[in-house]
């Protein structure tokens, strides 16, 4: 019988430089990064491209600019935890935009509906991150985007969130967190969150609007304790001059967490 060696996987896929120096100029969360953290954010992104797979739906061919949009946006969730934190899965899907899968959805009452909402993204439990490309290129886009508003972090955190299991905001925590102050922190900064939601929802229409606008993060992370988690990173990352002083707690826990401090970052 031959034997053959299996062959090595490449550890890493090289990006260009001035490729990556476009893709990233624009982000909100590279602001203040050292140029160390920098470099260390492009070696992970090209450990990340390696063991990756895109795929394109509706005829959308995925560039290499797209591919390493999501790989950097991707890789500062994880620059101080290391790229093991997304093994186990390797697909990427990138819908032009929006996407409505039709899904069934039982409500409180044991109901089931059909729903077709649109989506942004979406990541599966031991399975692919799924991605509007619209959505990703929006973070880029000074004069549209809304701070903080980030799928790829978003949906990363899932994935963040899904390494102990079903996503419930609480993901493994490293030695020497603690799990008791992690859900007080994140329990008193959700239910406050929630109160301000319904308050500002209560409101007549204008000043509804004015007041979600003022909250600190997207209205989103009202949904459950994982959708406060993974819109919770978004701002941590994005606009933690809003997060931090508004979720002091929280902000620690995430600080804890990601092992970085974006707001210090800021100067
Ligand atoms: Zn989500």
């Amino acid at each position: 019988m031959p034997w053959f060696r299996p062959r090595a996987r490449p550890q890493s896929r090289p990006i260009d430089d001035a490729l990556w120096r476009s893709a990233t100029a624009a982000w909100l969360f590279m602001r203040g990064l050292t140029q160390e953290e920098h470099a260390r954010l492009k070696a992970l992104s090209e450990g990340f491209l390696a063991g990756k797979h895109f795929s394109g739906t509706h005829g959308l061919e995925v560039s290499e600019a797209m591919r390493v949009e999501v790989a950097a946006q991707a890789c500062i969730l994880v620059l101080e935890l290391g790229i093991e934190w997304y093994e186990g899965w390797s697909e990427i899907i990138v819908y032009p935009s929006q996407f409505a899968p039709e899904r069934e959805v039982v409500d409180e009452a044991g109901v089931v509906h059909l729903t077709n909402d649109p989506m942004a993204g979406e990541a599966w439990l031991g399975g692919p991150v799924v991605l509007s490309y619209e959505d990703v290129a929006l973070a880029a886009d000074e004069e549209q985007r809304v701070d903080g508003y980030n799928v790829v972090i978003h949906e990363f955190a899932h994935k963040l969130d899904m390494r102990n299991g079903d996503p419930n905001g609480f993901p493994p925590l490293h030695a020497g967190m603690s799990a008791a102050a992690w859900k007080e922190a994140f329990s008193t900064a959700y239910e406050d969150f929630c109160r301000k939601v319904d308050a500002a929802e209560r409101l007549p229409g204008h000043r509804m609007q004015a007041a979600l606008d003022a909250l600190p993060m997207d209205p989103y992370a009202a949904e459950s304790a994982s959708e406060f988690f993974a819109v919770g990173s978004e701002a941590f990352f994005e606009t933690p001059e809003l997060l931090a002083p508004a979720y002091p707690a929280a902000y620690e826990q995430l600080r804890q967490f990601y092992r970085q401090d974006p707001l210090a970052r800021l100067g």
